[in-house]
C-alpha cells in the first residue's frame, strides 16, 4: 500500500524584546545562572505579572506580515503541569484565544511548483527555564524563565521534509525582514516541533500522529522527519500499531526514541489567567503596527527596478537579505540611474564576492554606503580607471576611508589626456619593435602586449579601454589591419590570472577575445538552486570575454556545465558562456521579447579561429 506524509509544525520564535515577557528583568544571554531574575520569573506565590506591550506588538506585525487577522480581543490561560523548569507549575500561555488567527506561507518545490502552507494561529506564551545536566547534578537556570515566546502553529499541510525546510526557511526570512525575531536557531530563538501522521495514498482522515523534540537544526529536523515517517511505514508493514506520542531525536542514533504519550489537551487543566486583564486592540493602534513593517519584498523588487534602473534578477538577489537591500540602497539613494546601476554591478560582483571571502555581512565591513556611492562616482566620472577601482575597493571594504581623499592624496586620477597617452603608446611602439613584427604578422594579441606596457608607463592610472583604443588604431594603421580594432582589451582584474589567449570569430567576421585562466584561490560564488535554497559553488577556472562592441565580462567554470563542452557564467548571472573547443557561445540575460520573461539570449556564436583546442586545457 502506498502512504503518503501529513506534516504539521509549531514554531516557538523568541522575540526581539528588551525584558521578558511578564516582569522587568533583561533579556541577556552569557551572564551567570539566575542573575536576571524576579519573583515574578522565579515563580514565587503571590508575585503578579505585567503583560509586555512590546512583544504583544512584534507578535501581531508578524500576524500581518503571514497574512493572519488580529485578534481583538486575545486573553491569556494557565497551562498547568508539574515540572523543576516552571517553578509556579504553570505557563502563562494563550489557549482559548490567541492573537493571530489564518493567514500561511508559500512555499517553492525543487520542481518549481509552489504550495500554500496554511498556519492555524499564533499565540503568545513565556519560556521554561533552562535545565542545565552536570556530572552528578542538574541546576536550573531561570535567566531564560520568562522569555517571550511567540507560537507559530501550521496546518498539517506539509507532505515531506523538504517542505518543512522550506516553510521554515520562507518564515525565518519574514520575520527576520520585520525585525521581530533574529530567528537564530544556534542560540535557540528559534526552535520547532513537529508531527507527523501517514495515512494510505486517497485517504481523508488523518492518521495517528507523532510529535518529535530536541532539534535545534533545519538538518536536524530533516533527518528526523525521514526517519520517522520511514518507521512508521515500517510499523505498518509490520502490523504494529502507531501510538499517539511525543519522541525524541536522537542525532548519534539518526532515530527517534519513544519519550513519553502524548498528553491531550485536558490533560492540562486550562483556565483563564486571573491575574491578566484580556488584550484589547482597536483599529488605530493595528494601524498603527501596520504602518511599522517593512515593504513586502516583492513590492520592494518592483521600486527598485524601476528607481535605481537595475535589472529584476539584481533586485531580486539583493532583496532576499534585508541588509543588503538597505545597504544598497543607502548608497542608491540621490544618484542617477547609470551610476546606480553600476553601484549595483559593483556591489552584486565585488562587493558579495569581498563578503563571501571574509565572511563579514556588509553591515560589518568597515565600508560605509556613501563611500561606495563616492568610488562608484569617481569610475562613472573616469576619475579613476578600473584597475583603480578593484585596487580600491578592497582596501576600503577593509578599513574604510573616503575614496575621494585617498584617491588625492596618492595621485590616483586616472590619466585620461588623449594626448599624453598617445605619448605613452608612441613610446612604447618604438620601443618594442618585435611585437609589433609579431602584429604585423598576424599575431593579434601582441596588441594586449602594448596596452600592458602603457599601463606600465603611466603607472596604472591610464584607462585601459582608451588605451586599447589607441593601440588599436595605431597599430592597424601600421599594419593596415581593422582586426586591432575590435580589440578593446579588459586589464587589471588582479583576481584573475589569463593563461591562454584566443579569439572567436562569427560569420560576419567579428571578433571576440576570450583569454582562458584560473585565480589564485577558489573563487566561490553563490548559486540559488530552484527551491531558493543559496550554495556555495567553488572553482578556479574562469573566461575573461571581450565582445566586438568592447562590452565583455568575466565568468567562472559552474556546475551546470552541459555534457559536450563547459560552461561559464558571471557572479550576477548575467552572462553565460559556453565552448566547446571548436565554437563558443556567449548568452546576455534579458526579457525575452516574445515571452516576457527573463531569458538567456544569445548574443554571439562564432568558431574558433585561433587558440586552444578542448576548452583551452
Ligand atoms: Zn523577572
Amino acid at each position: 500500500m502506498e502512504f503518503e506524509n501529513t506534516i504539521g509544525l509549531e514554531t516557538h520564535v523568541q522575540l526581539k524584546t528588551r525584558t521578558k515577557m511578564f516582569c522587568g528583568c533583561l533579556l541577556k544571554t552569557g551572564c551567570e545562572p539566575n542573575t536576571n531574575v524576579c519573583p515574578v520569573c522565579l515563580g514565587y506565590p503571590g508575585a503578579l505579572p505585567v503583560m509586555n506591550k512590546e512583544a504583544v506588538k512584534l507578535t501581531v506585525m508578524s500576524g500581518l506580515m503571514l497574512g493572519c487577522e488580529v485578534n481583538r480581543h486575545a486573553t491569556f490561560d494557565r497551562k498547568n503541569y508539574f515540572y523543576p523548569d516552571m517553578a509556579k507549575d504553570y505557563q502563562i500561555s494563550e489557549n482559548g484565544s490567541p492573537l493571530c488567527i489564518g493567514g500561511g506561507v508559500e512555499i517553492t518545490r525543487a520542481d518549481g511548483t509552489k504550495k500554500f502552507i496554511r498556519i492555524n494561529h499564533i499565540h503568545l506564551e513565556e519560556d521554561a527555564a533552562k535545565i542545565n545536566h552536570y556530572a552528578a547534578t542538574s541546576g536550573v537556570d531561570f535567566n531564560r524563565g520568562g522569555t517571550p515566546l511567540m507560537e507559530i502553529v501550521s496546518e498539517p499541510d506539509m507532505e515531506s521534509a523538504d517542505d518543512a525546510i522550506a516553510y521554515l526557511t520562507a518564515l525565518k526570512e519574514m520575520l527576520v525582514y520585520a525585525g521581530v525575531s533574529d530567528c537564530n536557531l544556534e542560540e535557540g530563538n528559534m526552535r520547532s516541533d513537529v508531527n507527523i501522521s501517514i495515512r494510505p495514498v486517497g485517504e481523508k482522515k488523518l492518521g495517528t500522529k507523532v510529535e518529535i523534540k530536541n532539534m535545534n537544526s533545519f538538518s536536524g529536523i530533516h533527518a528526523a522527519l525521514v526517519h520517522e515517517a520511514r518507521r512508521q511505514r515500517e510499523c505498518m508493514a509490520h502490523s504494529i500499531p502507531i501510538v499517539q506520542e511525543t519522541r525524541r531525536w536522537d542525532p548519534e542514533a539518526m532515530e527517534t526514541a519513544s519519550m513519553r504519550s502524548k498528553e491531550n489537551a485536558h490533560d492540562y487543566r486550562y483556565f483563564p489567567e486571573p491575574d491578566l486583564v484580556p488584550v484589547e486592540l482597536d483599529e488605530a493602534t493595528i494601524e498603527e503596527w501596520r504602518k511599522l513593517l517593512p515593504e513586502k519584498p516583492e513590492t520592494r523588487r518592483a521600486r527598485m527596478v524601476e528607481e535605481y534602473g537595475i535589472a529584476e534578477y539584481d533586485a531580486e538577489v539583493l532583496s532576499q537579505h534585508k541588509e543588503n537591500a538597505d545597504w544598497y540602497e543607502a548608497a542608491a539613494r540621490g544618484l542617477d540611474k547609470k551610476t546606480a546601476k553600476a553601484l549595483c554591478n559593483l556591489f552584486m560582483g565585488d562587493v558579495m564576492a569581498l563578503m563571501n571571502a571574509s565572511g563579514k555581512t556588509i553591515g560589518e565591513c568597515a565600508m560605509t554606503p556613501a563611500a561606495l556611492a563616492s568610488l562608484v562616482k569617481l569610475s562613472v566620472a573616469g576619475t579613476i580607471n578600473g584597475p583603480t577601482l578593484k585596487e580600491l575597493l578592497p582596501e576600503i571594504f577593509e578599513k574604510g576611508g573616503d575614496p575621494e581623499a585617498i584617491v588625492k592624496e596618492r595621485g590616483l586620477g586616472a590619466v585620461s589626456d588623449t594626448a599624453a597617452l598617445e605619448a605613452f603608446v608612441d613610446q612604447a611602439i618604438a620601443a618594442n619593435p618585435g611585437p609589433v613584427q609579431d602584429f604585423k604578422n598576424g599575431k593579434k594579441a601582441a596588441a594586449g602586449f602594448f596596452v600592458g606596457q602603457v599601463m606600465k608607463l603611466s603607472k596604472g592610472k591610464a584607462d585601459p579601454k582608451i588605451v586599447g583604443g589607441i593601440v588599436a588604431k595605431k597599430l592597424s594603421a601600421l599594419a593596415l589591419s581593422l582586426v586591432a580594432a575590435m580589440l578593446v582589451l579588459f586589464v587589471g582584474c588582479t583576481s584573475f590570472k589569463p593563461q591562454q589567449a584566443c579569439m572567436f570569430t562569427d560569420s560576419e567576421g567579428n571578433i571576440v577575445s576570450v583569454e582562458y585562466g584560473q585565480s589564485k584561490r577558489d573563487h566561490v560564488s553563490k548559486f540559488t538552486a530552484p527551491n531558493g535554497k543559496v550554495l556555495d559553488m567553488k572553482t578556479k577556472l574562469g573566461v575573461r570575454v571581450t565582445l566586438p562592441d568592447g562590452d565583455g565580462f568575466l565568468a567562472w567554470e559552474c556546475m551546470n556545465s552541459l555534457p559536450v563542452g563547459t560552461m561559464y557564467r558571471t557572479d550576477n548571472e548575467k552572462w553565460l558562456y559556453h565552448a566547446n573547443g571548436i565554437s563558443c557561445r556567449v548568452f546576455k540575460k534579458a526579457v525575452n521579447p516574445s515571452t516576457g520573461q527573463d531569458d538567456y539570449l544569445e548574443v554571439f556564436e562564432g568558431v574558433i579561429c585561433e587558440g586552444p583546442k578542448g576548452d583551452g586545457e
